[in-house]
């Protein structure tokens, strides 16, 4: 059985008076949440203050990013200790804006994980094809080719932890949500890819979120599909209400 994760990705949005006034509004909000994983993901100049604010909530922690260097002349990034020092549980790794924007490729994603996983960081591995691969059908061979990329080289202890995002890019930010029948035929493949590299019953443990456009009027179609585990939310995170409904429609009893 494996436990539902709704993540919030704040994206580069709120300055840290309001980062701590959205977390305030979530913890309050969450107190009665039972069986889900709630996660945010703040910009990185307040993570520690977010991080000062979940201490002993429900509420774990997540970066949008991490560099693969431990530290040294890397000008504007960040290293795995760094977010370990302020309590991050997570990382958001290949994000699609990350790799539309700023020359994210499978390889880096790749280096990212295996950093954040030696430093006992949970990636949350985001994956997702275009509107034109889809329309193209391309949509299983980008999926393949990105997970088998970032996958690369971690081994059977490593995947253990690690969190797939499937984020069609056509749906993020965009208002257009996938279907859930399209969202599960995907979430169905990336587990049967997971099953290929690793096993049946590692496969049976991963969690697979979905993100794009995820909110409160479509989050408990898509959180019911068998193999949607939870959901990546921009957008709809930004605001406590619509966050915690989200969370609320994964803490269903039928999910
Ligand atoms: C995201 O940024 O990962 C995302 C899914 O954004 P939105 O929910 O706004 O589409």
């Amino acid at each position: 059985m494996r436990t539902p994760l709704i993540a919030g990705n704040w994206k580069m949005n709120n300055s840290v008076g309001e980062s701590t006034e959205l977390v305030e509004g979530i913890k309050k909000g969450a107190e009665g949440v039972k069986k889900t994983d709630i996660v945010v993901a703040p910009p990185f100049t307040a993570l520690h203050a977010v991080s000062c604010l979940i201490n002993g909530s429900p509420i774990s922690l997540s970066s949008q990013n991490v560099f693969w260097e431990e530290k040294g002349a890397y000008t504007g990034e960040v290293s795995p200790a760094m977010l370990k020092d302020v309590d991050c549980k997570y990382a958001i790794i290949g994000h699609s804006e990350r790799r539309q924007y700023f020359g994210e490729t499978d390889e880096t994603v790749n280096k990212r994980a295996k950093v954040a996983l030696s430093h006992d960081l949970i990636p949350i591995l985001c994956v997702g094809e275009t509107l034109e691969e889809r329309e193209s059908d391309k949509t299983f061979d980008v999926v393949q080719t990105q997970l088998k990329g970032g996958l690369q080289g971690i081994d059977a202890e490593g995947i253990q932890k690690l969190v797939v995002a499937y984020e069609p890019v056509w749906a993020i930010g965009t208002g257009k949500t996938a279907t859930p029948e399209q969202a599960e035929e995907v979430h169905q493949f990336i587990r049967g890819q997971l099953k290929g590299l690793y096993g049946e019953e590692q496969s049976e443990q991963n969690r697979i979120l979905y993100g794009g456009s995820m909110n409160p009027g479509n989050a408990s179609d898509l959180l019911s599909q068998p193999n949607i585990d939870g959901g990546l939310v921009g957008g709809a995170s930004l605001k406590a209400d619509s966050f915690l409904a989200i969370i609320m429609a994964a803490e269903k009893p039928s999910l």
